[in-house]
Order: C-alpha cells, then structure tokens, then sequence
C-alpha cells in the first residue's frame, strides 16, 4: 500500500525558518543566507521522510511566507502598487506579505486570513481587471529538482486553482468566472513541465471543494480541470481534499479524469458513506486521509483497519495518507525532554505520524510479523483508563440542566438594575484589558519563572505593576478600569497552567502565519480548577479605586480552540469541563466584590465548521451554551463582558447575542461598518463597545477621529447601549503611545457625551 503526505511543517523544528526572516528583514543576512537555510530546511524535511519510507513525499509545500501568496506570484498575480516599488522579486514578495514603508513608497499589505477552520493564516490574492494571469514562476519545478538532485523523487504539490480562485478577491468587475480560462491554462503548462521534469505524481490542494457548493462553483470546478486534464502527459495528478468531505461534488470528481483522489477520513463526516454509496472509479486510487494532521494524539490502528477493510470493497487500489498537510502540528516528541514517556506514548506528532502511516501500510497488507504486537500494544493504550479522570468533575457535567445554562433575570430586566447600580455616563470607556507587557514585566516573569526572583519577590512586583496601572487610568479618566494582566504570559497558557487537566510542551511549535508560530496546551485529563486562579490580582486592584474593576477571564471555547483538544471525549463534554472550572472563578470574583467580569471569548469563531448546514448542529448549540454556564450563577447586578477579537460575526449574531452577556466588545476599526448595520437590524440587545482604534499598529489616533467613529456608531446604535474602547488588548503597545491613545479616547468620548 502506497503512503502519502500531504504537505509537512517548514518552519523548522528549532524555528530556523522564523529566525532567519527576521534576520533577513532586517538585514541582519542576506538573500543567498536565508535561501542557505531554506534549502538546508527542505533538505531535512525530505530525507525525515524518505527515511521514515513514505512514498509519495510532498515538495513546493515549503514557503518562505504562506503557499497561497506563493501561488498568487507564480500566476502573476502581483497588484501594480508592489511591482511599483521596483524591488527584488523576493522583496516584492515579502511587501505582498507585510506591506512596506520606506523611501521608495509606502504600501498596505495583502489582506491575511484564517486558512478554513485552522489557525493557519494565508495572505488574500488580490486580482483587478488589469491582472493578467499567466505561468510566470517556476517554484514547483525548482523545487522538483532541487531534491531530485538530493537523490529524492518528490510529490509536488500545487494549491489547485479552484480553491485558488475561490480564496481571492476581486477588485473590480471581473469575476473567479472570467480568470477561469487563463488560470486553467497556466496549471496545464506548469503540469507539463512538472511531467517533464519527471514528476510521477503531482498533488492538487482543493480544500475548498468541502465547503457547501452552488452550481456555479460546481461548473468553475469543472472547467478549471476539464481544460487542465485534458492535456496531461505522463504525470499522475491527484484531487487532494481536506478539512471536511466533499459531499457537494464527489460524482464530479469521480467523472474527471484525475489519477487519484484524495478524501479525508478524520474530519470528513460523509466521507465514508460517500464512497458507500456511488462506489469509487475503478481506475483511480483512494488517498485515505486516515492519520490525523490536525491533532496530536496517536491514531487508534484496529479503528483505521477496520475503516480501510469497508473501503476495500469499492476501492481498486487505496494508498494511506495525513488527513491534511502536518502544517498543523508540531514537529517531533524528541523535542519533548519534560513530558512523562507514560504521557508521550499517547502523542504522535508529525514525525511519529510518518510512523504511524508506515506501520498502518504494513499492518494493512498483512505482511508484518511483528503485527499481532503493535495491534495490541496500539490497542492497550486506547482501552487503559487515561490518567486525570476525575469522576466529580464528570458527575457534574453530566447532572447539568437547562436552568444552569440560563442566566436569570432576563437581559432587559439586568440593564436596567446595572444602570441603576453603576451609575455610569453615556458612552462609557473601558479598556480589553491587557496593559503593554514591557520589556521590564517579561524579564521579571522570566526570572521568577527560572527562580531568579521569589515568588513574594515576583508577586510585589506585580502588585506595583497593578498600582501604577490603575492610577494612570484614574489620570486618563476611564471609566471601568482592568489591572492590566502582567501575570499572564497568554491568555489561553495563563488559565491552562491554573487548571488541573493541562500539559505543556517546550517545542511544540504550530505555524500561525508568516514567521509567527503558537505553542497550544495540550488538553490531557478532566478539567478542574485547583485554586482561585485571578482573585488575588483582581481584589487587590479593586482596593485601589472607587471605579469599578473589570475581572478578567478566559472562556472555555476559547480555551478549548487554541489548546489541542481531547479526542477520548468529544469538544462539547471538555469545554463544558472548562466552563465549569472558569465559571467558579466567576462566582469567586463575585464574592469577593468584583462587580463587572469580562469573560473573553476570542476565538469563538475558530472551530465553527466550513460547511453553513453544521453551523449549529454540530458546533454553536453547545459552544453559546458552554459561555452561558460560565456566567449564569451571577447576581443580576454583577455585569459580564465578553470580547472578541474580530468583526466577522455578522453571520452568527443571534448566536452571539445568545451567549447572553451584558456587554460585549469587539474589532472594528479596521472593518468597514456594515456591521453596525447589521446590529441595528437584528435589535441586537447585547450592549457593545465596537473598538474606535486599531491598536495593531503603533499609531496615535487623534481624538477627532475617534470622534468621528463615534458619531457613525451613534448614527447606527442606542446610545444607552454604546461603550468607548480600543479594538483589543493592549499588551503589544508601548508605553509611550498608549497614554496619549487612550487620552484621546477619553476626551473623545467626553466631547461627544456633550452633544448627547
Ligand atoms: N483581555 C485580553 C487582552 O486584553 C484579550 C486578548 C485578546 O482578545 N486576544 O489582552
Ligand atoms: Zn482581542
């Protein structure tokens, strides 16, 4: 049985890629440096896995910035504002992905966006009636050959032009319809000379196909590869698809003349039944994305025999293959010197995924001896009762009803008695809640980390911090005044390290874009909170000022999306664990006199599945119940908060009016306003706090122009129900620019309450 990977992690195990970027940005080495490290980078991803006996090894999966960006220049998709600024092709390049401002202009970057439902981020296409799109790069090829000549025949794998065409945006008039015939021809060309190069197989990404389809984008699809296959020579070509099934066009794809197609197995709900039901073409192979690239836990072989054994019938010749690329997880357990062997025996990152694929290979042509064994072995670790179980916890979720996810009295009801008992202005000012993390609070958490300093050392520190913070926005004159959160090094870390359930890695890298990586908490046990977790830091602020201080929290579904979930249990029973835990120190804040609690939920959107059909079903009718739990137990006086870190939720704002907080607050500034529209429309009751500046950059907004953004929000919302406040956390700031910032804020709101 052949074996397939669909694409492997790039950044490099230690992060070099990451490193020598910013080396490179700024100038610190030069272009052939970097290139060095690329080169060496590739070198070692191909030979890990020609070593682990992987047949068909991915190549042009590497990128210096993002593969859809790669793919935008090598159909000459580079808006005229980049090439104006007669730079090197790899400077263009990097200007496309960051933006630049020097001497010779100063230019936006392309939009970046979350890459379907990971945190994957790629840069936005961007075409214009002038785009002209055409082969006009040769990266696939280059890289082809650069590891034939290591002795290593690789898979190239392109972002296919269906998923290409549907991820770009379009300027002016012309449509994905309109750039269909010269994007086909330009993927023709470039197979061809991949066959010439000697190419067996060449890989087409079409993640998009599982999405929900209309028929328009049924016949784009269509089009697109009748035109590319039509003209194949020797090289094999594979449908690649992931993140989901492809219910929507699978017969299509079975009629088109591909050599293979690949489905996923792990996140492909219909997968199965699909091929239960038309059958599989007798002249194509399976790819069977049976390894999981998203997750981290070990695949469960007897399960994957059994799936690949009712395949067998309806499928000539099957080759396993990664669910999708390894991109999404880290490189290798080597890497982990701290975690328990009795906790990494569960754990199969991408390298012990190579493993997995192989031993499943062999497994499956029952041509291991050694097979009986590893079954078993295999088997025992999913039957032995995973450590951290914790029977209350369990008991706790499974005895909750409906009243515990209903907060009571009713919105309107709590409004008022909140006005009444806060006694605030109109258009009051907060902030998201963090504080910049100056260089001076990362040394001192990094030396009590390494035992530099005590912990009675570390916590005077950080009350000093929390005295400073509250008389600068006592200076300021904000209204609803935060700590600023110098404890927390994350936010999702933070509460991960205070709550029973967690385990941490030291390398355990995950590209989020570009140069950028995160380092997700691995949820392993039941969830349960040891101690109070922000109480100290919170009370201590509050005895500071007559002002209200906010209680600052995580939520659970947030916790849940930036951790590696469980998958012994399902998402909804771990976050409703989470929820638990986080809504105990809800109630505690609230016993101890924290009047308002922000409970942030940023990355509500995260796991929302890519199919509008499963919106609900299969994510949002536990995910806004499991935000409920957390704030339901409050007094009608106690006011909640929420925020999120963007503006896109006008798809799901019943959903997030359900989540049923007082107060939410979230991106806007960089967003045009149709959002607020879209709150007047649905009488959206949720009080909201639409950030009036972009903190992302170092800027220092006028007070006129926060004004401005004010009076648009007035123009669309309730007065009585608009609060004034940055976009998000201030942590990435500096000092200098965020007393004036906020000032500003302040005196913006003031001059506009005047006209009230
Ligand atoms: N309260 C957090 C902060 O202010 C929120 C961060 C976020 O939304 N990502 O930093
Ligand atoms: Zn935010």
């Amino acid at each position: 049985m052949l074996t397939s990977v669909i694409g492997y992690p790039r950044i490099g195990a230690e992060r070099e890629l990451k490193f020598a970027l910013q080396h490179y940005w700024k100038q610190e080495i030069s272009a052939e440096e970097l290139a060095q490290t690329a080169a060496d980078l590739r070198r070692t991803h191909w030979q890990t896995q020609q070593d682990a006996g992987i047949d068909l090894i991915p190549s042009n999966d590497f990128s210096y910035y993002d593969n859809l960006l790669d793919t935008a220049v090598l159909l000459n998709v580079v808006p005229e504002r980049f090439r104006a600024l007669g730079l090197s092709e790899l400077d263009t390049y990097f200007a496309m992905a960051r933006g630049f401002q020097h001497k010779q202009g100063d230019v936006h970057a392309l939009a970046m966006k979350k890459w379907f439902n990971t945190n994957y981020h790629y840069v936005v296409p961007e075409l214009d009636d002038n785009t002209a799109i055409r082969l006009a790069g040769s990266k696939p090829v280059d890289e082809f050959l650069e590891a034939k000549r290591a002795g290593i025949l690789t898979k190239p794998v392109l972002i296919g032009p269906y998923t290409f065409l549907k991820l770009a945006r379009f300027r002016t008039e012309k449509t994905a319809q309109d750039f269909a015939p010269d994007t086909a021809n330009a993927y023709a060309e470039l197979l061809a000379k991949l066959a010439d190069a000697g190419a067996g197989w060449v890989q087409f990404d079409e993640p998009a196909l599982v999405m929900d389809l209309t028929a328009a984008d049924l016949a784009l699809f269509t089009d697109l590869y009748r035109t590319i296959l039509a003209k194949k020579g020797t090289a094999k070509v594979l449908l690649q698809t992931y993140f989901g099934d492809i219910r929507d066009c699978f017969t299509q794809a079975a009629d088109l003349p591909f050599d293979g197609i690949g489905l996923d197995f792990s996140e492909g709900r219909e997968s199965l039944a699909l091929v239960e039901a038309h059958g599989f073409p007798a002249d194509k192979i399976l790819f069977a994305g049976v390894v999981n690239g998203k997750n981290i836990w070990k695949n469960h072989y007897s399960k994957t025999l059994a799936l690949l054994k009712k395949l067998q019938p309806y499928a000539a010749q099957t080759a396993l293959s990664t669910s999708c690329s390894l991109l999404h997880v880290p490189y290798t357990l080597k890497s982990e010197t701290k975690l328990p062997q009795a906790k990494k025996v569960a754990f199969a990152f991408a390298q012990e995924k190579l493993a997995e694929l192989q031993e499943l290979a062999l497994l499956a042509d029952g041509t291991d001896s050694n097979a009986p064994r590893v079954l078993a072995e295999n088997d025992a670790l999913f039957a032995a009762e995973r450590s951290g179980k914790n029977p209350a916890v369990r008991a706790q979720v499974a005895a909750l009803t409906a009243a515990d996810f209903t907060r009571k009295p009713d919105f309107a009801k709590r409004e008022q008695i909140q006005k009444a008992e806060f006694g605030l202005p109109l258009l009051p000012t907060t902030t998201i809640g963090s504080f910049p993390q100056t260089k001076e609070v990362k040394a001192a958490r990094a030396r009590h980390a390494h035992g530099e300093i005590s912990d009675t050392e570390y916590r005077t520190f950080l009350r000093q911090q929390i005295a400073d913070c509250i008389a600068l926005q006592e200076k300021i004159g904000l209204d609803v005044l935060v700590h600023g959160e110098y404890e927390r090094n994350d936010m999702v870390e933070y509460f991960g390290e205070h709550l029973e359930g967690f385990l941490f890695t030291e390398k355990a890298w995950v590209q989020s874009y570009g140069s950028r990586c995160v380092k997700p908490p691995i949820i392993w046990g039941d969830v349960s909170r040891k101690a109070p977790i922000t109480v100290e830091w919170a009370v201590y602020a509050q005895s500071l000022t007559r002002k209200p201080v906010k209680g600052m929290l995580t939520g659970p579904v947030t916790i849940l999306n930036w951790s590696f979930p469980r998958e012994d249990i399902t998402h909804r029973e771990s976050t409703l664990q989470i929820a638990l835990a986080v809504r105990e120190e809800v109630l505690d804040l609230e016993a101890h006199g924290i009047r308002i609690i922000q409970i942030d939920e940023a990355a509500l959107r995260e796991k929302l599945p890519l199919r509008k059909s499963d919106w609900h079903s299969a994510y949002l009718d536990w995910a806004v119940p499991a935000f409920r739990l957390v704030h339901s137990g409050v007094k009608p006086e106690t006011q909640i908060h929420t925020h999120m870190c963007y503006s896109e939720f006008q798809d799901i704002l019943a959903d997030i009016d359900a989540m049923d907080a007082d107060v939410i607050s979230f991106e806007a500034s960089r967003s045009d306003l149709s959002l607020l529209d879209a709150l007047a429309e649905t009488q959206f009751k949720t009080e909201v706090g639409p950030g009036v500046y972009d903190i992302h950059s170092p800027r220092v907004p006028s007070a006129e122009e926060m004004e401005t953004a004010l009076h648009k929000m007035l123009a669309k919302l309730d007065r009585k129900k608009l609060w004034v406040n940055p976009d998000c956390g201030l942590k990435t700031r500096g000092t200098a620019e965020t007393l004036p910032s906020l000032t500003h804020l302040v005196q913006a709101a003031k001059a506009v309450r005047k006209e009230l």
